[in-house]
């Protein structure tokens, strides 16, 4: 059976019209789907009963099954999802400043092997589909408290996004679109380790934000640091982001984990400002959060001071992300698939 929520509009439209059926289905269908968030093709009341039927025969709606949430101290949940082969993959809502962001894996586990993140350490297991990634979005509406709703969604979770690219445009499709969930493109981001190419064609794909994991302000760190880097050093993905198209008012998202005695020095600061040169962006200074068996260790407050204030003095939106959701391993890089213990 296929999944309804595997398709985007455009695709719905061609699975409609190989059962001879007008292109209003597909929308009518869409609406269903993504902006109702039906749970079966027998909810679509104003879909005649002859077709929702025919439908039935070839289609249904599958969602990610929760297995676990988990809530910490400073209104941080965690999600632990089963997926269609069994993978375990997590997500998580951050209430911060009024604001409800979701974050979404991407792939179950990451190929990618950044040193700094938990992720990464557990290996790759395979990409989501889109049906899996919207799944988490819809997770996250069902355990929502009364008057809550979300704001924002990022692409932040396990895995690179632009490893998983065709999916993960169009999963920016269904969100963005409004007769699907209907996020404004400015509220929804993706964030990249570096993968060149893939930045190049995303600027043409995709118009919703972009951000990328530098971590490091020269070559030899982040070739330690993100394996990614040998294969696209910093001076290509800078010029890649110096050539973005972005759209007014629009910027990119520098993240900077600060990882103790490795970059996080006044110097790296220096050269930091230097390297962002020409880039419209601002900037996420994100003291690193240790979890068992990491080889990294969290800047004290008053190095991450000294580094904020050299970006900012050199004209930059920087700031400091408070470590969300440390205590149920659900802040940025301590994300697994699996809960500990
Ligand atoms: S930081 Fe992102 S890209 Fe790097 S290993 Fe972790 S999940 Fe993968």
């Amino acid at each position: 059976m296929k999944n309804l929520r595997d398709f985007t509009l455009e695709e719905l439209a061609s699975e409609v019209a190989s059962m001879g059926e007008r292109p209003y289905r597909a929308e009518q269908i869409f609406r269903w789907v993504f902006m109702r968030r039906a749970s079966g093709i027998s909810a679509m009341t104003d879909v005649s009963k002859a077709f929702r039927e025919r439908l039935a025969e070839g289609y249904e709606i599958r969602g990610n099954k929760l297995l676990d949430e988990r809530r910490s101290p400073d209104g941080t949940r965690k999600f632990l999802s089963e997926i269609e082969d069994s993978s375990r993959i997590e997500s998580v809502l951050i209430s911060e400043s009024g604001r409800l962001t979701l974050c979404v894996s991407s792939q179950a586990g990451c190929a990618l092997g950044c040193r700094f993140c938990m992720t990464g350490m557990g290996g790759f297991v395979r990409n989501l589909s889109l049906a899996e990634l919207s799944g988490q979005v819809f997770t996250a509406y069902e355990v929502l408290d009364e008057g809550e709703d979300i704001s924002n969604v990022v692409l932040m979770g396990m895995g690179e996004p632009f490893a998983n690219y065709g999916n993960v445009v169009r999963f920016t499709k269904v969100l963005t679109s409004n007769l699907g969930v209907n996020f404004s493109h400015n509220k929804v981001t993706v964030s990249t380790a570096g993968l060149v190419p893939a930045i190049k064609r995303f600027g043409e794909d995709s118009n919703v934000n972009l951000a990328v994991s530098l971590n490091a302000t020269t070559d030899e760190t982040r070739d330690r640091l993100m394996p990614v880097n040998r294969k696209y050093p910093l001076s290509e993905l800078l010029t890649a982001l110096r050539s973005y198209p972005l759209r007014q008012r629009r910027y990119i998202t520098i993240e900077y984990v600060l990882l103790s005695g490795v970059n996080d020095s006044d110097d790296d600061a220096r050269r930091l400002v230097r390297l962002l040169r020409g880039i419209r962006c601002k900037v996420n200074l994100i003291p690193f959060n240790p979890f068992p068996g990491a080889t990294f260790e969290r800047p004290p407050a008053g190095r991450v001071d000294s580094f904020h204030s050299i970006v900012k003095k050199a004209g930059y939106t920087v700031i400091v992300r408070a470590s969300k959701g440390s205590e149920i391993q659900a802040a940025c890089g301590q994300l697994r698939g699996a809960y500990p213990g």
